[in-house]
């Protein structure tokens, strides 16, 4: 018997507790100081424990605390990870409609900036009607239980016959089959209407993410029109006119000039009529994707003191919490803290920042088409052709079969070595692991990031626990 890989704790000095979770089995469980020492005392090979003792390990291995052999933990996980990738109860499908954008925000490289909104693709009808036949054959091969269907782009709503085309002949061949079809949308909102709503709701609307990227003057200045106008107000009321049609979940990106703004934003958002419709917010901090890190941005890449990257350094092994060499990682994994706590205590739902993934990028039947009809592994590899695993034609392609091989091998949490965080963190963004280490097989940890966040659920799980 030893104590599982996966177990990690928070004490609680207060309550003379502390918290353990599993973030394999997910088990969580208030215990006693006498039993995190036990086992500490397995985990250091005793073995002779009284009969309370060997009680309380039995109900630790029930809930995964405890297991037969690492090896056979190590085993369990690639299995798990087997049974992510293979799951076939739901074929997800995110469409980009277009390229183009509305708007020029400083930190996006797409949008209403030059002449990028001329050449920027934009799916055809034609095209559409492609996508369509290639879900239908999906559905045919898979049969899974649900289709779920997410517009994106650019911004999705600039080409709306294709984004009703999808979302209702889409609708029409999952009825035929007896599936259940589920859309989002994914918008800047500054085109979202009650008439767009009306019109996606009989095909399964259940959602919509709206950015706002902190309160008003701070959002006019991040996500302003090509002539600078600011956007805000306009979101705000699309989002008040909608609100009582469609749950609404507010995304925001900050960076080190925006992430104060946020908790005047949320206490705007509190006092809005509609704020009971805001399902969930959540904030996400802008990465850069070059070795410069442009004025304003928070640079992500781990470096080290000579200032390049350490290629394929993670955290881990390159000393978190403990001298490790990127400060500008812990910044943002405080703010991330920081910005959960101002949510929460505003009343809004948000992710608890520990259950994380394993993300669509592990699962085969999760796809990203295109406006000309490429697919990829997940929206975030979408901004490069060279990354596309297949084309909804059939078409073969040397360059797409071998991308298309290197995602099926994806398995960065295989370099993480014994870390308690494999099964809710998968070894990272790939996409980032990709743009900043030049290698999508290389750990992106952000492992301050889940402690602090582990401290927080300690705390949020022992408040609601009547001692
Ligand atoms: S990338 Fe994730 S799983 Fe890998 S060591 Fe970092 S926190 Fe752990
Ligand atoms: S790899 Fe990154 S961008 Fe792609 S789905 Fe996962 S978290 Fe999102």
């Amino acid at each position: 018997m030893k104590p599982s890989m996966f177990n990690v704790q928070v004490p609680l000095p207060e309550r003379h507790e502390v918290f353990l979770m599993n973030t394999f089995s997910d088990a969580q469980l208030l215990v006693s100081a006498d039993v995190a020492a036990l086992l500490q005392r397995l985990d250091t090979g005793g073995d002779a424990f009284n009969e309370e003792e060997r009680e309380t390990l039995d109900t630790l291995a029930e809930n995964g605390f405890v297991v037969a052999s690492r090896e056979a933990e190590r085993r369990g996980l690639d299995e798990f990870f087997r049974s992510v990738r293979e799951d076939r109860e739901q074929l997800k499908v995110t469409v980009l409609t277009t390229l183009q954008c509305n708007f020029a925000c400083d930190y996006c490289f797409q949008g209403d900036h030059g002449d990028h909104n001329l050449f920027a693709q934009k799916m055809t009808l034609e095209q559409a009607a492609q996508v369509v036949a290639w879900i239908e054959e999906r559905l045919d091969s898979l049969q899974p239980e649900r289709f779920i269907l997410t517009l994106f782009g650019g911004e999705p709503l600039l080409n709306l016959p294709v984004a009703y085309y999808l979302a209702e002949r889409c609708l029409t061949a999952c009825r035929a089959r007896g599936i259940e079809q589920k859309v989002s949308v994914i918008t800047n909102g500054l085109l979202l209407t009650e008439a767009v709503v009306d019109r996606l709701l009989p095909c399964g609307l259940i959602g919509v993410k709206i950015t706002l990227d902190g309160d008003r003057d701070t959002h006019n200045r991040m996500r302003p029109l090509r002539g600078r106008q600011g956007t805000f107000d306009r979101i705000v009321e699309n989002m008040r006119r909608v609100a009582h049609k469609v749950p609404l979940t507010v995304g925001g990106n900050f960076d080190e000039s925006s992430v104060d703004s946020y908790p005047a934003l949320l206490d705007f958002l509190r006092e809005q009529s509609f704020a009971d419709a805001i399902v969930k917010v959540n904030f996400k901090p802008i990465i850069k994707t070059t070795p410069a890190t442009p004025k304003g941005m928070i640079p992500l890449t781990v470096v080290g003191e000579s200032g390049k990257p350490l290629n394929g350094t993670c955290m881990t092994t390159a000393g978190a919490g403990n001298g490790s060499p990127c400060d500008s990682c812990h910044f943002v994994d405080e703010k991330m803290a920081f910005l959960r706590s101002e949510t929460r205590k505003r009343g809004f739902p948000t992710p608890d920042g520990v259950h994380m993934g394993p993300c669509e990028i592990h699962r085969k039947h999760a796809y990203t088409i295109g406006p000309d009809g490429s697919l990829y592994a997940c929206p975030g590899f979408t901004g490069e052709q060279a990354q596309s695993v297949g084309h909804i034609d059939g078409r073969h392609d040397e360059w797409r079969a071998s991308a298309s091989a290197r995602f099926e091998a994806l398995a960065a949490y295989k370099n993480c070595g014994d870390c308690s965080f494999i099964p809710v963190c998968a070894g990272g963004c790939s996409v980032a692991s990709h743009t900043e280490l030049g290698d999508m097989n290389t750990p992106t940890c952000h492992k301050g990031s889940f402690e602090s966040a582990l401290v927080q659920l300690a705390h949020s799980v022992s408040a609601a626990v009547v001692s």
